[in-house]
């Protein structure tokens, strides 16, 4: 493993967004309320970094919303257009924080990192875990370059793709079921093993600029289960979703009623993903009678290994894009998908193995280019 570290003194975004690392007790129970300041109070700094804080929103993850996502995306794209700023450092709520983490992703082009951190416990708790994450996520955001928008916690270094949190309330609250994780942090050291895989990424969206949002796709995410029927799915339909997620049984089944109102929902331009409800592995085309194989064939696409919550955020990206309509499905798969993969993606750990762009994917070679 390589220790990536440049010893210049680093400036820092820190944009905060809220959740349970700024949550004080509210009399019934805890909510975001603590400034970006207040929080950044608590946790001791990097040598060497200076921190610059702008306090965006101040809200439980559970309440994100696309407008707030967007809001988040116009707010990274002007740091990064500081050219003194290093990095940047979002505080988030842990609930939707792999949501935020993989939209951002989507669409980031500059080599210079995106961190996204939290907690677990609110502040001022003396067993914290808040402080360290923050003071993790500096170190981080100072330190790595063209590895795209990261998510850090306890002290691991996740990829935004397919990180999902695993936890509801252990203090290692990320993972990412499919893939090992991209490396560690602690001790003043970074240390990356791999590159992630990424697709080309997209231009901001015009809803990110000052033209403002406007309206927004609605998409809605299904879950079958036995006795499930296409009742909520068509209820989505009939609610003007945009884009579907149908979070399937196993390798991504359902039943042939529901593959049928997939192909109706696609025949009226809806965009359908396929996902499943099993906590790891992709999804593959194996079962007729209503699975995977049907659904396919009906016009849904599958998701690879990523879960409901990132999956939507590909759809939203999608609809959100300039791409026209009949080339939505396309990119929608390379959202979901990543670049094909030339080489297995994890690079054999341990002392004396470089981090290096060798194992990385056309896409994540071009992206690396762009340093
Ligand atoms: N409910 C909190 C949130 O997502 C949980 C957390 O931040 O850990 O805002």
């Amino acid at each position: 493993m390589e220790w990536i570290r440049d010893d210049r003194p680093r400036r820092i975004k820190l944009i905060s967004t809220g959740g349970t690392i700024a949550s004080r007790w509210q009399g019934t129970g805890y909510a975001a309320d603590a400034s970006g300041d207040d929080v950044l109070a608590t946790a001791a700094l990097p040598d060497d970094i200076e921190v610059e804080v702008v306090d965006l929103f101040n809200v439980n993850s559970s309440r994100m919303t696309t407008a707030r996502q967007l809001a988040l995306l116009s707010a990274v794209h002007e740091a990064l257009a500081d050219p003194d700023v290093a990095g940047v450092v979002i505080t988030h709520g842990t609930d939707t924080l792999e949501e935020s983490a993989f939209f951002l992703d989507l669409h980031h082009t500059d080599p210079r990192p995106v961190v996204l951190t939290g907690a677990q416990r609110p502040l001022g708790t003396g067993d914290g875990d808040g402080p360290g994450n923050m003071y993790d996520a500096l170190q981080v955001a100072a330190s790595v370059r063209g590895l795209g928008v990261l998510v850090v916690f306890d002290g691991v270094v996740h990829a935004a793709r397919g990180t999902v949190k695993a936890q509801t309330l252990a203090a290692a609250a990320f993972a990412d079921p499919s893939e090992q994780s991209l490396g560690k942090v602690g001790f003043a050291r970074v240390d990356v093993r791999r590159r992630p895989d990424r697709p080309a990424p997209l231009a901001l969206p015009r809803a990110a600029t000052a033209e403002g949002p406007g309206t927004l796709p609605r998409v809605d995410i299904v879950t079958h289960h036995s006795d499930g029927d296409p009742l909520l799915l068509n209820a989505a339909v009939a609610a003007g979703a945009q884009g579907i997620v149908l979070v399937g049984t196993g390798a991504g089944n359902a039943t042939p009623e529901i593959a049928e109102a997939v192909a109706e929902a696609v025949s009226q331009g809806v965009l359908v993903a396929l996902t499943t409800r099993v906590h790891s592995g992709p999804v593959a085309e194996m079962y007729t009678g209503g699975g995977a194989v049907d659904l396919v064939a009906a016009g849904a696409v599958l998701t690879g290994t990523l879960r409901a919550g990132q999956a939507r955020m590909a759809l939203v990206a999608t609809l959100l894009s300039d791409v026209a309509p009949g080339r939505r499905d396309a990119l929608l798969r390379d959202l979901l998908n990543g670049p094909t993969r030339a080489e297995p993606a994890l690079a054999a750990g341990g002392s004396g193995s470089r981090f290096s762009g060798a194992h990385a994917s056309p896409a994540a070679r071009q992206h690396a280019a762009l340093r």
